[in-house]
């Protein structure tokens, strides 16, 4: 008899997880909160590296396809000080796919493929321990039961509570994003100063990331040390009135690099939460985590990286146990092999946040010198 299983949340790490477990025949249950696949935008650019989230993909049998789809040339970075001036250009050699990008909407299409996701599904709790298994609890009042939850809900999971009381704390870093359309064609002079991959100025406490999508767009984050509550006198609707607040946070900064915030089209607050590093829990028959569930970071390009190594190997440990204690030991050993990665990547990615975003911009520099190969 085969488990019961569902992976409640359709983000890269349950798509990942539903997709390796689809190669191996084995039936799962996607229940997604969204109506539909493209109820929101689906956020920026990603870039997946070769022993993590290319590594996840080569599991599910989609290399080739991501290989076709993704920009290897998205791998430049370009480094300037608020002046405007250039520090560092680093370019990809030619035939690098270390860490080439690919638009969250592609990834989650490729990863979509034959799946069949029941859309508008919001998980509320999740109860372990019933005599029929683990009970979820539906938004809709409905209700149904499973041998294996796989929480995968991301920062806020519904899941987690059932596991771990942990829960996420804000970093003192916040971002405020916004974007660019056609920018070769509308905004050539911003193309160039961009590049073909991504662009950050570094100054004191604050930072502007600007990255290249396909297709001409460019999500732009704005991101600044400040309290939770530095908007209480703004409308963070009023998309002029954020433009001028984030124009005088950042004045005194090259008149080009400011560019990027009087060309942005909309303005979203998306303040940096992150769960404690090395977050464990005391394992519980029938429910775990992966993801941003299981280990919210700081966003330095390797969150859903995990998520995606996390959601193959999990299915592949689920896909080779036989029902009762050995599913259960398989997910038990898979929540070690978890905490022990993300545990690293969690201090690495704290303390890159601390000198990306911090009263010395010259820290910023030393952090991209030691992760760039020359
Ligand atoms: C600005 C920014 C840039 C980033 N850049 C990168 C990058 O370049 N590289 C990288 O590796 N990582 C990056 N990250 C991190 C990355 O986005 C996350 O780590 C990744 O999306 C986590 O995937 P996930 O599947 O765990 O969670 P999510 O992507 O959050 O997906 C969770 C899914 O669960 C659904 N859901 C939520 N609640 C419920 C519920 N109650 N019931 C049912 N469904 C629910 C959601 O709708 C969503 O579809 C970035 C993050 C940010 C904020």
């Amino acid at each position: 008899m085969r488990h019961r299983i569902a992976v409640i949340g359709g983000g890269p790490a349950g798509l990942t997880f539903a997709r390796v477990l689809h190669r191996h025949d084995h039936s799962v249950t996607v229940l997604e909160r969204d109506p539909a696949p493209d109820a929101r935008p689906p956020g920026g650019t990603l870039d997946l590296h070769e022993g993590l989230g290319q590594l996840a993909l080569s599991k599910a049998g989609l290399l080739a396809e991501f290989q076709a789809l993704s920009r290897p040339e998205g791998q430049a970075m370009r480094i300037l000080d608020a002046d405007g001036t250039v520090l560092r250009d680093w370019q990809p050699r030619p035939g690098d796919r270390a860490n080439p990008e690919i638009d969250r909407g592609q990834l989650r299409d490729l990863l979509l493929g034959p799946l069949d996701v029941r859309w508008g599904r919001g998980v509320t709790e999740v109860v372990p321990g019933t005599q029929d298994g683990v009970l979820v609890h539906f938004a809709d009042g409905r209700q149904e039961t499973f041998d294996l939850v796989v929480g995968a809900d991301g920062a806020w999971s519904r899941v987690r509570p059932a596991v771990s009381s942990a829960t996420p704390h804000y970093t003192g870093v916040t971002m405020v994003e916004t974007s660019l359309d056609d920018v070769d064609t509308r905004h050539p002079d911003l193309a160039r100063l961009i590049g073909d991959g991504s662009m950050a100025v570094y100054g004191v406490n604050r930072a502007l990331v600007a990255q290249r999508n396909s297709g001409g767009h460019v999500k732009v984050g704005a991101q600044f040390r400040a309290p939770l509550d530095w908007h209480t006198d703004l409308d963070l609707g009023d998309v002029e009135a954020v433009r001028s607040s984030l124009l005088a946070l950042f004045d005194g900064w090259a008149a080009p690099v400011l560019d990027l915030l009087r060309h942005g089209t909309a303005f979203a607050h998306r303040p940096l939460y992150v769960l404690p590093v090395s977050h464990t829990w005391a394992h519980v028959p029938g429910v775990t985590l992966l993801g941003d569930a299981a280990h919210l970071m700081p966003p330095l390009g390797v969150g859903a990286n995990l998520a995606m190594l996390e959601g193959a190997e999990l299915a592949e440990s689920v896909a080779a146990a036989a029902p009762g204690p050995d599913l259960d030991e398989a997910v038990r050993a898979f929540e070690e092999q978890m905490w022990a990665r993300a545990g690293r990547w969690a201090k690495i990615t704290a303390a890159g946040l601390e000198r990306l975003v911090s009263p010395d911009p010259t820290e910023a520099l030393a952090v991209f010198d030691e992760v760039q190969p020359s």
